[in-house]
C-alpha cells in the first residue's frame, strides 16, 4: 500500500534504510544472529560504532577535536545533562518554541538562565537575529528548527562563548559551519532512525572547567571514557542509523539533500500562499524546511479537508496537539513525489470549497 507519511516523529526514513534494517533483525551480517542479538561489547557492534562516529564526522566536516557520543535519554535528557556538565553561573537561551523552553524549565534547576531572545508573545513565529550574548555566560543554548510551530534558524550568532544547539528536527538536512558549535544535540528519531538515542556531538574541551560531584550516567567524560559503552546502549538504533549516514553520503552528502530539501519546502509553502483556503503565520525568514505548519483560514472546512487527505492514504498531517492546524513534516527520506501528490489534494480542496 502507497502511503505518504508526513510524521512529525518518530518519522519516515529512507525506504532501503528500513529494508536492510529489517533484513539485520533476522540475520544480522551473515552471523545466524539478529542485531538484537548480538553483543554491544561484540567486535561486530564496535565496529558499528566506529563506522557511524567516522561518518559523522565525514558528512559534518568535523575534525579529531571533536567525539560522538551515543546516549539514551532522548533530546529530553540532554535538556538536564548539559547544565549539569556545563553550567557554572549562568547560561543564555533563546526561547523559540516549546523544547526551547522544556530546555529553559531544566537549565534553571542549576543555575542562573537569561532568555536572551524570547518568541512567546509573537506565538514562537518569528526568531529575532538581533539579542546580545554577554560574554561572562557559560554558554549559549538554542535549537536550530521549531519541530512543533515551523520554525528554523536561518543564521547563528558570532560569540566568544560555547553555542550548544538542539538540532532534534534538522540534523543533516541542510550545510552549515558545524565547527561553530561546540555541542550538537540530536534524538534520532525525526532524520536519522528508530527512538531511543540521542547523538551527541562535542568539543573535548569545553568539559571539565568546573567540578561537580556528576553521576555516572550524567556525566559526559564517563560516557567519553566508556566509547559510548557505559551501560547498553540501544544496538539497534545506532545500527539503523548508520544505514541512513551511509545513505546521506550516497546521496551525495549534504549538500544535495539540502537541495532536494529546499525544493520540496518551497513547493510546499508556494502552494500555501497561493491557495486560498490556507495560510502559513510563520515569518518569512524564519519558515522551517523541514516541518510546514499551515492553517485553514476558515476552520468550519476541516471536516471536510481531513476527510479528503485521509482517504488518499496521507499519514500524520495533524498540527500538534497544543497548536491545531496541519503539519507536514517533510525530512529528508519524505519524497519529492508525497509532498507533490499534497499538493495535488490542497489545489482539489481549493477547486471544490472556495
Ligand atoms: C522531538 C524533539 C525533542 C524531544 O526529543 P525526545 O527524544 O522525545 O526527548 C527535543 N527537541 C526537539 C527540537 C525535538 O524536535
Amino acid at each position: 500500500m502507497k502511503v505518504h507519511n508526513f510524521n512529525a516523529g518518530p518519522s519516515i526514513l529512507p525506504k532501503e534504510v528500513v529494508k536492510k534494517a529489517a533484513q539485520s533483525v533476522i540475520n544480522f551480517n551473515n552471523s545466524g544472529l539478529s542485531i538484537l542479538e548480538i553483543s554491544h561489547r561484540s567486535i561486530d557492534f564496535l565496529d558499528i560504532i566506529e563506522k557511524t562516529t567516522f561518518l559523522i564526522k565525514r558528512i559534518m566536516n568535523l575534525d579529531d577535536d571533536y567525539t560522538i557520543l551515543f546516549l539514551q535519554g532522548g533530546a529530553t535528557l540532554q535538556f538536564s545533562m548539559i547544565p549539569y556538565n556545563l553550567m557554572n553561573q549562568i547560561a543564555g537561551y533563546l526561547d523559540t518554541g516549546f523544547w526551547a523552553y522544556n530546555a529553559i524549565k531544566e537549565a534553571k534547576k542549576f543555575g542562573k538562565v537569561k532568555v536572551l531572545f524570547s518568541g512567546k508573545e509573537k506565538n514562537y513565529t518569528y526568531i529575532s537575529t538581533n539579542y546580545h550574548i554577554p560574554c561572562n555566560m557559560d554558554y549559549f543554548h538554542c535549537t536550530s528548527n521549531n519541530t512543533i510551530v515551523g520554525t528554523q534558524m536561518k543564521i547563528f550568532p558570532k560569540t566568544s562563548i560555547p553555542i550548544i544547539c538542539d538540532m532534534s528536527s534538522d540534523i543533516f538536512s541542510r550545510t552549515l559551519d558545524f565547527c561553530q558549535f561546540s555541542l550538537i544535540y540530536a534524538s534520532a528519531q525525526k532524520n536519522i532512525s528508530s527512538a531511543g538515542m540521542t547523538i551527541v556531538i562535542m568539543k573535548k574541551n569545553i568539559l571539565g572547567k568546573f567540578r561537580k560531584n556528576i553521576p555516572s550516567y550524567m556525566n559526559y567524560k564517563t560516557h567519553i571514557q566508556n566509547n559510548s559503552i557505559l551501560n547498553t546502549p540501544n544496538v539497534f538504533s545506532i545500527y539503523t542509523s548508520m544505514l541512513t549516514l551511509k545513505w546521506i553520503k550516497n546521496q551525495g552528502g549534504l549538500s544535495l539533500i539540502e537541495k532536494k530539501n529546499q525544493k520540496k519546502a518551497k513547493l510546499l509553502y508556494d502552494e500555501i500562499d497561493q491557495n486560498n483556503l490556507f495560510e502559513n503565520k510563520i515569518h518569512k525568514n524564519n519558515r522551517s524546511n523541514m516541518n510546514v505548519s499551515f492553517f485553514l483560514k476558515e476552520k468550519n472546512l476541516e471536516k471536510e479537508f481531513n476527510k479528503m487527505w485521509k482517504k488518499e492514504n496521507i499519514i500524520g498531517l495533524e498540527g500538534h496537539r497544543y497548536l491545531g492546524g496541519y503539519r507536514a513534516s517533510i525530512y529528508n527520506a519524505l519524497p519529492l513525489k508525497s509532498v507533490q501528490f499534497l499538493i495535488e489534494i490542497m489545489k482539489e480542496f481549493e477547486r471544490k470549497f472556495s
